[in-house]
């Protein structure tokens, strides 16, 4: 594709679907109409500020890290500006305390243009999500300033360890395989131990730069005894400077380049007070990390695989608009307009899924809290479902464009290496599938475990 063809590529795909529009896919029956209109307004913004910056955010075709950098920035910086990190944190704490329905409309619009940056935004929520859940207004007297305040701020939720990330994400293992491991001495606790794989993680000069502050810290996994099981397990708080933290390099990926940092965290005898356990109840842990961490992160996957699903729809709609075959435009021919319906079904029937578990979610009297079986099954249906979509989405687009999909002006290759790993993250789409298993008749353990 040459760059006038690029060119007018990305006008036409500017024109718009009415069916894809916050109006006609955010039903009423989950938000109020106030709360669409701010769907819209992101949507907007997105598709001005965002959208035009895509290939840049992992350095155009070379992976410039600088201007991936640069871009990463100064977009994070922008969509701080506009609230978006704060839509969590209660009024009370100088937040915006949107409903998690309205968070998951932004997410989805946020991941319409790039699936790494809204999961950037992400990361903010994740860990004010458990801080609230656990009640620590003294935490969120720490954070919240930093949070509300002009400057950008990433942070990181620690997770996943060489042993294998989707153990830590299976019930039936109870946390005994992890081995990051905090011990208490005094009044502290001292870490010990390796994650793979969180991000974004390393050193700070990477998240410092005229349009980012720096990283808060590593919300980590970990246990005070293996043998102990969902007892041991527990949320620690690390600064990103903490004596005895240690890392790689960022490793190279196939998308996500530069959008999430991933990399191996060492902790050596790394020192903490004891405030910065997240949990101070017992059971508690286990509730955050089962809960709050997995569930509730599946389902944010969710809106985010429908956000990329619906802009390669967008994408392939319009180029199928102006791609002739016999005199007539290839969406005007039956065996097309059935493959482009069978993407946009499966996409409104993935939205409106993950919006009603989202709702659900804000009636725990009703339906269960996020840590319950039933509950922890609908976040993994939800993610699940979205994932398969936008698999299936990226490949008909690319299968629909020919060669014109699978060039970089397209943006489907990205699209396509972006998706991957939201349905692999978190345990997995086979994990997913044993969970929405476990919701119906319980755990089970696996045949011939120690566990
Ligand atoms: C871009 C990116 C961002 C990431 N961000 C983070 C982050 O922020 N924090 C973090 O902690 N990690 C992060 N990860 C890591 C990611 O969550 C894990 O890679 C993922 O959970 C799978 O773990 P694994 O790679 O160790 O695969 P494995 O655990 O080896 O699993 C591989 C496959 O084996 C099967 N499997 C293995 N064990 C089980 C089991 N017990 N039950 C069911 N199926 C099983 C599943 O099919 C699974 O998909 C990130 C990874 C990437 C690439």
């Amino acid at each position: 594709m040459n760059a006038q063809a690029a060119e007018s590529f990305e006008s036409r795909v500017e024109e718009g679907y009415r069916l894809l529009e916050p109006r006609q896919k955010y039903t009423q029956a989950f938000c109020t109409e106030d709360e669409i209109a701010i769907a819209e307004h992101i949507r907007d913004f997105i598709t001005k500020e965002v959208m035009p910056y895509r290939h840049d955010l992992e350095g155009g075709w070379h992976r410039d890290d600088k201007l991936a950098k640069e871009t990463l920035h100064r977009l994070y910086a922008k969509l701080v500006d506009l609230g978006v990190t704060k839509t969590n944190l209660p009024e009370s704490w100088g937040g915006l305390g949107y409903s998690p329905v309205v968070r998951q409309m932004i997410n989805e619009e946020l991941s319409r243009a790039d699936i790494g940056l809204a999961t950037k935004v992400g990361k903010i929520h994740w860990i004010v999500s458990c801080m609230v859940a656990a009640k620590r207004d003294d935490l969120l007297e720490e954070f919240a300033p930093r949070i509300v305040g002009e400057d950008s701020w990433t942070a990181c939720v620690a997770i996943t360890e060489p042993a294998g990330g989707a153990n830590v994400e299976d019930p039936a293992l109870q946390y005994r395989t992890l081995r990051v491991i905090a011990k208490e001495d005094g009044g502290d606790y001292v870490i010990n131990g390796h994650k793979l794989w969180p991000g974004p993680s390393g050193y700070l000069d990477r998240f410092q730069s005229a349009h980012m502050k720096g990283h808060l810290g590593y919300w980590t996994v970990a246990t005070t005894d293996p043998n102990a099981g969902a007892d041991g397990v527990g949320l620690f708080y690390v600064p990103p400077d903490a004596k005895g933290l240690e890392f790689s390099n960022p490793y190279e990926k196939m998308g996500f380049s530069y959008t999430e940092s991933n990399s191996d965290i060492w902790y050596n005898d790394v020192r903490i007070p004891k405030r910065y356990r997240i949990d101070t109840e017992p059971g508690q842990g286990a509730q955050l990390v089962s809960g709050f961490i997995i569930a509730l992160g599946r389902l944010a996957g969710a809106a985010r695989l429908v956000g990329l699903s619906e802009a390669v729809l967008e994408i392939v709609l319009d180029w199928s608009q102006h791609r002739i075959i016999a005199g007539t435009p290839m969406r005007e021919r039956s065996l097309f307009a059935t493959y482009l319906a069978e993407m946009y079904r499966a996409i409104d029937i993935a939205r409106q899924y993950y919006l009603s578990v989202t709702w659900q979610v804000t009636r725990p009297d009703v339906y269960g809290a996020p840590w319950t079986k039933e509950m922890k099954a609908k976040c993994s249906a939800a993610r699940s479902y979205a994932g398969d979509t936008a698999q299936m989405v990226c490949n008909r687009a690319m299968e629909l464009m020919g060669s014109a999909g699978y060039a970089y002006e397209s943006h489907v290759e990205k699209y396509m290496r972006d998706y991957k790993i939201v349905q692999m993250w978190l345990g997995g789409a086979q994990r997913d599938r044993l969970d929405i298993a476990q919701g119906l008749y319980g755990p089970f353990k696996w045949a011939g475990s120690d566990f």
